[in-house]
């Protein structure tokens, strides 16, 4: 499928715009403020700011800023996180750049939490070695991260901001980027841009359990793919060990920070016994997917379906004061973490592949870039090292930025034109219910630990649920959405299937 509009569309194209970003996360926005103040930018976004991976990001960001630490050390972790799958030339250039660009956040006034000297507080997480991970607002980093960028793209005559828009087509002549079809409140439009910056985030909602809000639908991702950009190593999905398990269905789960167990909670089942003990020398702070894996063990054995963190050795005063957002959120839900267990089980968390690029943020359609949690980089190779992922937003995000700054393109007035497209039977489903459908599949067949059999099983439906929506189409988002999902579920399905041997975030156990 080529394109996900039908024949039947009516298209308003007025606007024109050097670069149209797709997304208004840390990896757009920082990219909008690097475009050149020449460059006439527009900002998408699904919803508005505060709708986002990046908004919920709650540990912080990694960069070897600290006088004993080296961006070889930063180097030498994200390599042995990755399992030998990382691109070497893109951690370096990570390791290397990022500490820039976080002193670039600093004179950009985001709010990093300081020690008592006035200086930035650098902690450290799972797989570090050293301390490199700032943070502002305890656990709110990338809510106060996101504020400060958006303040500030807002002053910026270049920039402008479309939110509730939604983005659905990028469309192409020659294999080089014309244009893009979104639709806004007054109804679809064609935006004449040779630059497109594909920065929409996750595809969470691919999965029953997710951290990621119900926009992560992957759109991006999908419409990169239609318009022949290349997906790589979507297998790779990390799954938090530590969702906040609820006894009912929710569109996205709260996440228990790591830092939780980094502060000394201990994972532990009904009857109190700490099953991570004998699992990993680190215990509870064992890489993600190691104590993911031991949950879902657990999980199997026991029939239940959560574990518990339990952090009840600190004081109140201190969980209130370190873990402001956690701490108020259980209390919300009728858990007082200075006093009770905190239910928890896996849940999908974060893309580690995604559309494929080169160090420059290009993938292989012209004047296509994409950066952030949708684009694979290569800087994570089969597992991400944590709070890698907002550094990574940073450093390829200016780097598209450099490159689009650089573009013959800039202040080139060409109207994009739309090629003729297929109209397709209009019809009317029930979206609700095959987005479950979708969702229990994945989450069933193609989660933490995964088999020959359930991958074949669950590949097979998903393909039907993506092949009934490719052939027919109705006038709304949840279409659109579902068509993604779809879209994704199958690659998703595909190249675990493909990938034999367990590595990383792939745990095959056949
Ligand atoms: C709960 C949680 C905690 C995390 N903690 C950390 C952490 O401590 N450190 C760390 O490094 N990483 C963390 N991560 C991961 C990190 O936050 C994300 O990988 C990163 O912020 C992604 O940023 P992004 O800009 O690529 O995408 P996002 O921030 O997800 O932004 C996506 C944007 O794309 C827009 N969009 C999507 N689809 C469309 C469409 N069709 N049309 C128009 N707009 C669209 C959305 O509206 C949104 O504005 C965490 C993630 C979660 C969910």
């Amino acid at each position: 499928m080529r394109y996900a509009i039908d024949g039947s569309v009516k298209l308003k194209s007025d606007r024109v715009f050097d670069v149209v970003i797709i997304g208004a996360g840390i990896a757009g926005l920082y990219t909008a403020l690097n475009t050149d103040p020449h460059c006439r930018c527009c900002i998408l976004a699904k919803e508005n700011i505060d709708i986002s991976n990046s908004w919920l990001a709650q540990g912080g960001i990694a960069a070897a800023i600290s006088a004993d630490d080296d961006p070889r050390l930063h180097f030498e972790d994200t390599i042995v996180a990755g399992a030998g799958l990382c691109d070497e030339e893109a951690v370096d250039v990570l390791v290397r750049e990022g500490p820039g660009d976080v002193k670039r956040l600093v004179e950009m006034k985001v709010p990093f939490d300081l020690n008592q000297y006035g200086d930035l507080q650098i902690t450290r997480e799972g797989g570090h070695h050293k301390n490199r991970i700032v943070h502002a607002g305890g656990d709110a980093t990338g809510r106060e991260t996101v504020k400060a960028l958006a303040y500030l793209a807002s002053q910026k005559k270049n920039i402008t901001f479309m939110p509730n828009t939604l983005f659905i087509d990028i469309v192409t002549k020659d294999n080089s980027v014309t244009g893009l079809i979104c639709k806004t409140e007054d109804g679809y439009e064609l935006i004449s841009a040779k630059n497109i910056v594909i920065a929409t985030g996750g595809i969470g909602q691919v999965y029953k359990k997710s951290t990621n809000p119900s926009i992560a639908t992957g759109d991006g991702l999908a419409a990169a793919l239609r318009s022949g950009a290349q997906i790589r190593d979507i297998e790779f999905i990390q799954f938090h060990p530590t969702g906040l398990w609820s006894p009912t269905s929710e569109d996205r789960s709260f996440l228990i920070s790591e830092a939780v167990r980094g502060e000394g909670g201990l994972l532990k089942n009904k009857d109190g016994v700490r099953f991570m003990l004998g699992t990993h020398e680190l215990n509870e702070l064992a890489p993600r997917d190691i104590v993911a894996r031991a949950i879902e063990r657990e999980l199997a054995a026991s029939g239940e379906d959560h574990v518990f963190v339990d952090i009840t050795a600190k004081d109140r005063e201190f969980l209130e004061h370190r873990f402001p957002t956690i701490f108020n959120e259980c209390l919300k839900r009728g858990i007082d973490i200075s006093k009770e267990w905190i239910p928890v089980c896996p849940v999908q968390h974060y893309l580690i592949g995604g559309i494929r690029t080169d160090l420059h943020a290009r993938t292989a359609v012209n004047g296509l870039y994409a950066c952030g949690e949708a684009a694979s980089t290569g800087v994570h190779g089969a597992n991400r090292l944590a709070s890698n992922s907002m550094l990574e937003c940073l450093v390829f995000g200016r780097r598209a930025a450099e490159q689009i700054n650089a573009s013959v393109h800039i202040g080139v007035y060409e109207e994009a034109e739309l090629p003729k497209i297929p109209e397709r039977k209009h019809v009317r489903l029930d979206y609700k219910s095959m987005r479950r459908e979708l969702q229990q599949l994945m989450n069933d067949y193609c989660r933490v630990i995964r088999n020959e059999a359930g991958l074949t099983y669950a590949l097979g439906l998903v393909t039907a649920i993506r092949d009934k929506l490719e052939n027919v189409f109705e006038d709304n988002k949840e279409y659109f959405e579902m068509l993604n999902l779809a879209a994704l579920a199958v690659e998703i399905a595909e190249a675990a299937l493909a990938r034999k041997e367990s590595v990383g975030a792939h745990y095959r156990e056949n």
